[in-house]
């Protein structure tokens, strides 16, 4: 996507008006002759032969980057004004100024860095780490493996084609099984973060996962939260009871975007999303003061990331399939790095990602692995979230 840009300098005695155009394919050429016209302007005989000859040209020259702008997709037009005494944002050093749709100047700048330091505070104060976490006796690190079983569902959401749609359904009919079986296999406990309509999809399959001791947590209603609160609450509501049906108690933990004090009403100890720190640590609600504790994970250690062809409708440039060796080695050093400071990851895992046979062979391997060092412990999310609240309680709100 290109951009033109046009600099006004306000404050100058020369008013003048720049257009260039940074195409993907180059630089196209910047017509000058807009700073010459401003200036005819200023002449006493309007009529005189210079002006009579140029101002068709230049006229031209406007009608044609007019048209640019108008017929390019994508492309914007931006203003880029400086207060007195900074220089004139001309000429292609245009294209190196702060630059964003509509006016702005370099004193907006400072206003956006004191915005953004503010907002780092409050964030700031938001959050309680846990400056030397411990776990149970015995171990070194631990280990969270999760699964969001979002089948179709996010797929649905996107809008996205019946073929992405079929690879969300594959999670369903097969990947969580893989999943499960290999857990088992290992003797290692998980956490599944449903949504409420798969539960009601997958039935079976969230009771196997149930009978087999993995945790079943919140991943909303409907892979959203609602704007509207009564309707957020109603949807958590259901999303709670979809999985009581299966598992006879209340979830406690989530990885959703629902808002704090709301889950902390509906009596949940944890949530897993975001990624403040690398470490379990507490998020205190603005609001309400009280502290919720949050298991974080990252990116990088999921496997849509590497995995995930057309992730999100993205274009055929952004595609990734990694090969799970590489994905492997990279998920090894992240453990490794924890183990010897006896911290913690939170594997993420997607059943119709990570349920592919290469994948799950992958898994297999990096799994036993970890396994075959002493004092790694994989808990459930709720298992190990009750361990951080007793050994590590958040602070009076
Ligand atoms: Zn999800």
């Amino acid at each position: 996507m290109g951009w033109v840009a046009g600099g006004i300098g306000m404050d100058k005695v020369h008013f003048g008006v720049m257009m260039i155009a940074n195409l993907e394919i180059g630089y196209l050429t910047p017509p000058v002759g807009l700073n010459l016209f401003v200036a005819m302007a200023a002449f006493k005989e309007p009529f005189s032969l210079i002006v009579r000859a140029v101002v068709p040209f230049i006229i031209i020259i406007m009608l044609f980057w007019l048209v640019i702008v108008a017929a390019w997709p994508g492309l914007t037009l931006f203003f880029v004004t400086e207060p007195p005494g900074t220089g004139w944002c001309g000429g292609m050093s245009a294209l190196h100024c702060p630059v964003r749709t509509g006016v702005l100047t370099m004193s907006d700048l400072g206003g956006d860095l004191e915005r953004l330091a503010a907002a780092a505070a409050r964030a700031d104060a938001h959050h309680e780490f846990i400056p030397r976490i411990t776990w149970p006796d015995g171990v070194r690190m631990a280990v969270n493996v999760t699964l969001d079983f979002d089948a179709m569902l996010l797929r649905r959401l996107m809008n996205e084609t019946p073929s992405q749609l079929a690879k969300g359904e594959f999670g369903g009919r097969v990947g969580i099984w893989r999943m499960i079986e290999l857990f088992d296999s290992l003797g290692i406990k998980g956490t599944v973060f449903t949504p409420g309509r798969i539960v009601e999809l997958y039935p079976e399959a969230l009771r196997h996962v149930h009978a087999q001791g993995h945790e079943i947590a919140d991943h909303m209603w409907e892979h959203h939260v609602p704007k509207d609160a009564a309707l957020e609450r109603d949807h958590l509501r259901k999303a709670a009871a979809a999985i009581r049906s299966i598992t006879g108690r209340h979830p406690v933990g989530t990885r959703s975007w629902h808002s704090q004090a709301l889950l902390q009403d509906e009596g949940f100890i944890y949530n897993s999303h975001g990624h403040a720190h690398h470490l379990p640590h507490y998020h205190r609600d603005p609001g309400t003061g009280k502290a919720l504790l949050n298991l974080p994970f990252h990116y990088v250690i999921d496997d849509a990331m590497f995995y995930s062809f057309a992730w999100l409708g993205s274009g055929n440039a952004a595609q990734r399939i990694s090969d799970p060796d590489r994905v492997c080695d990279m998920w090894w050093d992240a453990f490794w790095q924890q183990y010897q400071q006896g911290g913690y990851l939170n594997v993420v895992m997607h059943p119709f990602v990570s349920g592919r046979a290469l994948r799950v062979a992958m898994m297999d391997r990096l799994l036993r692995r970890m396994q075959s060092l002493p004092g790694v412990w994989f808990p459930t999310s709720e298992e190990l979230a009750r361990h951080v609240l007793a050994a590590h309680p958040a602070k009076e709100g």
